[in-house]
């Protein structure tokens, strides 16, 4: 039985807390149901998620699409697509029957690759090996949530670049249905056998394909890593971009300033997916609005900041500081300062 492998590259970086990463998983989820229900893709598609932040694991091997189940995808910080890349190419040489003179091999496999923001590690390299030798033998189709890609690099990569924008807030459904419609229309032609290397037309509110790169765009986002004063926990806090003009005439001109989404509770697997980095990026706080409660212990602002650079909660007063053990005293107030940022 000759198999079509479909390669999930999954950017679980910590732009992606809250609310993407939950529509993320259950996009992986609503996928491999819409998928089981077709006799065609259950006959021939296996499935496999590579996750990718900070480091990229394979989290899910190629597996027959009946017994496959989404895992549950980590967050961390980083965006190492270039790492992504590797081990994706590591897992065809290893998972993919190759065509040889005795058997023939799986089909040519598909990989969706879903980011939303630029690589934070080095691509070079693993994007001429991909050119090189694996372009040819896979359908790559990359998937930006937003525009922060780099579609630059992801024009390299495969011609297939699309952008996803929501037409509404709640769901992926369009992303859904057209991945899972690009798969079934495959797995049904292969099932004839025959190769179709079309991929279905685009839900065009949703969905728009990239022709020529777009301009690149500010950074979606600014995620900042605290601790629980009382717990010790870790959380992130998050702020999205927000474009207001200043000014007016001939000296307007755009100021990128970021608005509080909220703090998200994070699990001790978040510092194992992230980038070691040193805290050399920095933001300053006269461009960050609002500061959300502590979301583990109900402390008034999860943005207090100790000397070592790190946040933690606090509702004023007395504290040591969890990371470095500092003891801190919080007065309300203060002018603007610089924060380490993490990679995004
Ligand atoms: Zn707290
Ligand atoms: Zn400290």
């Amino acid at each position: 039985m000759r198999r079509l492998p479909v390669f999930f590259l999954l950017d679980c970086s910590e732009s992606m807390v809250g609310d993407k990463l939950d529509k993320m998983q259950e996009t992986m989820n609503a996928i491999a149901t819409a998928l089981r229900s077709n006799p065609y893709a259950l006959e021939t598609v296996y499935m496999s998620v590579i996750a990718f932040a900070g480091t990229a694991k394979t989290i899910a091997p190629l597996t027959e699409l009946y017994s496959f189940y989404p895992p549950k995808l980590p967050l961390g910080g980083g965006t190492s697509l270039g790492l992504a890349l590797d081990t994706l190419m590591n897992e065809m040489d290893k998972a993919v029957v190759k065509t040889t003179a005795e058997q023939k091999g799986d089909w040519k496999p598909f990989v969706f690759l879903i980011t939303d923001g630029r690589s934070t590690d080095k691509t070079d390299v693993a994007a001429s090996r991909w050119q090189a030798k694996y372009a040819k033998r896979a359908t790559l189709i990359a998937i930006s949530l937003g525009k922060s890609a780099d579609f630059t690099l992801l024009k390299k990569l495969t011609e297939h670049v699309i952008i996803y924008e929501e037409a509404d807030k709640n769901e992926y459904t369009a992303l859904i249905k057209w991945i899972s419609d690009s798969t079934i229309a495959q797995s049904k032609s292969v099932g004839e056998g025959v190769e179709n290397n079309a991929l279905p037309s685009l839900d065009e509110l949703a969905l728009t394909l990239v022709k020529d790169p777009p301009a690149s765009v500010d950074e979606a986002c600014v995620v900042l890593t605290g601790r629980c004063q009382k717990n010790k926990k870790p959380y992130l806090i998050k702020y999205e971009r927000s474009q207001i003009e200043l000014g007016g005439g001939k000296h307007k001109e755009n100021v990128v300033d970021y608005d509080s989404v909220g703090a998200f509770m994070i699990d001790e697997e978040y510092f194992k997916w992230s980038q070691a980095q040193p805290s050399a990026i920095k933001v300053n706080t006269s461009l960050l609005n609002g500061a959300p409660g502590c979301p583990y212990c109900g402390n008034h602002t999860a943005f207090a900041v100790c000397s070592c650079g790190k946040l933690t909660c606090t509702s004023g007063g007395a504290a040591v500081c969890p990371w470095c053990g500092e003891e801190l005293f919080f007065s309300a107030g203060g002018g603007d300062f610089d924060v380490g940022r993490s990679l995004g």
